[in-house]
This record gives structure tokens, C-alpha cells and sequence, in this order.
């Protein structure tokens, strides 16, 4: 039995995987999320609620965030019955959400001043990877409080990394959703050619499949273009929310000026469907 209190706020499509990992694991979980209904599976695997982020604080030693932006950020942190308004000190909190450097660095700096812990760990892979506990983890901030929750997160992830000081996390993660977003549109870009030239989707990535440039993002995006399933593992409006947020911190690149241009036009169609779905924009 794990005697750590864990709280947990965000139950979307990454943070029921997450959460249920360390339930699993043992851990007392409490639970919030913004629309109750999503606490239900939770619920029914033995994990307790909380009314609001502050009463969630108050009830767990280690808080830990999935959400989906900066916005939400702020809210559950500032919000009126946010996390700081609980005024207490001592605890740990793990915001996993991708978000901005510059909002953690924020957070980071308030939960300092109360004498709280803040780390951002934002993770690689998407719902697959959550249920199996295959997550990698890549974390800023403090890196003895880091090696403190360590063994928590590695209950999701196979691998837990600490990268630099507060928002090192987020910015890694940004670099590689620059290259998810340049990945995906050259996979649609492929199969739309192909099909231009008379050649269908399913034989063009058995192709690919079986060729030097196979990974398992191909086969499993791969999959998703062939059977016309574009139900959201990761949606399109998030990429392009990251593909912003890279900008902010820089991002200028011939081809990630491309995506973020690609993936902003396609937002207005599809934002709510998987990202691979920008193959539907780019084949109109
Ligand atoms: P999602 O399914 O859209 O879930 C978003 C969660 O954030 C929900 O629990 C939602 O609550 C909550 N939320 C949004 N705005 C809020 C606010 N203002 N106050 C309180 N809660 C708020 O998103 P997701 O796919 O799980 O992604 C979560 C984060 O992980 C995002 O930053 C995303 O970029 C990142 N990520 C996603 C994947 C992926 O493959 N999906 C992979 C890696 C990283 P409600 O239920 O009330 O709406």
C-alpha cells in the first residue's frame, strides 16, 4: 500500500488513464474534475472526490494537474476556490498539462511563495500509452522534490526524466509536438499524393509500414486514416494550441511555420477530431 495522499484534477482523455494508473497502484487518489459526470469511472475503481481544487489540496500530500491550457492553468490555481486559495503549505504539485514555459514559471513562482512545491512534467505519448503506463515524463523545476515523487510518476510512465529548472519540461514538449505536428501532415500529405496518383490509402501505408521509415505513430495514425476513424486519442485543436505556444518560445522553422499555418487552418473544420484528421482539410 502506498501511503502517499495523491490529488488529482483533469479527468479528460489523458487524466482518467493517468489517474487510474495510480489507483491501481495502490495509492489513495481524491479525485476533481470540472464536470463531475467524468469523476464516475474513477469513482467506481474506489477513488474518493473533492469539491474544488482547494479542497482537493487540503485532503492529499501531492496534487498532480491534467488539464488542457493555460487558461485552465490559471483557474485552478488562482481561481476562487482554487489551489493557493487554500493557503497551505508543504505540498507538492505536478502539472502534467502542456502548457507554457512562461505559466509555469508564474505558478511555480506563487506556490514558492506559500511554501509550496511546483513541477511541471508533461508527458509523451497519448491514451495508449497512458493505459499501459508506457507515458514518458519529462520534468522541470526542483530536482530533489523531482526524485521525491519520482515513483509516482513512474507508475505512468516507463520513463520519468528530469530536464532543467521550472518550464525545461514544457519547452522539451513543445519541441517534440513541433515535430508530431510536421510528422502528421507529411503522413497526410503522403497518403493524399498517393491517392491523387490512383493509389489507395491502405496500400500506401503497407507500404510505409513495411519500409525504413515504419514507426508505431504511422501504424497507429496509419490505421485511423484507413478505417475513417478520427475520434479524438489527441485532438487537432490541441496540437495547434501547442504549435502556438511553440511559437511563443521561439519556433520559426520553415516547416513549423508550415504546420502551425496547416493545423490553424484546419481548427475551424475539424479542431474537435484527432489530429490526423488534418488530412481531411489538406484533401478538400
Ligand atoms: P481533454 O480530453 O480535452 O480534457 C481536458 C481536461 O481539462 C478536462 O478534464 C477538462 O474538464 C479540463 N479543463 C479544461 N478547461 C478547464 C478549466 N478552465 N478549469 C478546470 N478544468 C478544465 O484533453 P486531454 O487530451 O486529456 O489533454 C490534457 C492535456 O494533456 C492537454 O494539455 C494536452 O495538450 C496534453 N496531452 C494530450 C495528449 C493526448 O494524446 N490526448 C497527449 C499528451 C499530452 P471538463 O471535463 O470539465 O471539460
Amino acid at each position: 500500500m502506498n501511503t502517499i495522499k495523491i490529488g488529482w484534477i483533469g479527468l479528460g482523455t489523458m487524466g482518467i488513464p493517468m489517474s487510474q494508473q495510480l489507483v491501481k497502484a495502490g495509492y489513495p487518489v481524491t479525485v476533481y474534475n470540472r464536470s463531475k459526470e467524468k469523476e464516475a469511472s474513477l469513482k467506481e475503481q474506489g477513488a474518493d472526490t473533492s469539491p474544488t481544487p482547494g479542497t482537493l489540496l487540503q485532503q492529499t500530500d501531492v496534487v498532480i494537474i491534467m488539464v488542457t491550457d493555460d487558461k485552465a492553468i490559471r483557474e485552478i490555481f488562482t481561481g476562487e476556490d482554487g489551489l493557493l486559495k487554500a493557503n497551505l503549505t508543504g505540498k507538492v504539485i505536478i502539472n502534467m498539462s502542456t502548457v507554457s514555459p512562461a505559466i509555469s514559471k508564474e505558478m511555480a513562482a506563487l506556490c514558492t511563495q506559500q511554501g509550496n512545491h511546483y513541477l511541471d512534467a508533461p508527458v509523451s505519448g497519448s491514451v495508449k500509452q497512458a493505459e499501459t503506463a508506457q507515458l514518458v515524463i519529462m520534468a522541470g523545476g526542483d530536482e530533489n522534490v523531482f526524485e521525491q515523487v519520482k515513483p509516482v510518476l513512474e507508475k505512468m510512465g516507463k520513463m520519468a526524466v528530469h530536464i532543467g529548472e521550472t518550464g525545461a519540461g514544457n519547452a522539451a514538449k513543445l519541441a517534440i509536438n513541433t515535430l508530431l505536428s510536421i510528422h502528421t501532415q507529411g503522413l497526410a500529405e503522403a497518403v493524399v499524393l498517393a491517392k491523387q496518383n490512383g493509389i489507395e490509402a491502405e496500400t500506401l501505408l503497407n507500404l510505409l509500414n513495411n519500409s525504413a521509415l515504419a514507426n508505431p505513430f504511422m501504424k497507429i495514425k496509419g490505421d485511423a486514416i484507413i478505417n475513417n476513424n478520427y475520434s479524438p486519442a489527441f485532438s487537432l485543436k490541441n496540437i495547434t494550441k501547442d504549435l502556438r505556444l511553440a511559437k511563443d518560445i521561439g519556433l520559426s522553422s520553415p516547416l513549423g511555420e508550415a504546420a502551425l499555418q496547416t493545423f490553424a487552418d484546419a481548427e475551424a473544420g475539424f479542431g474537435n477530431e484527432d489530429l490526423v484528421a488534418v488530412i481531411k482539410h489538406l484533401d478538400k
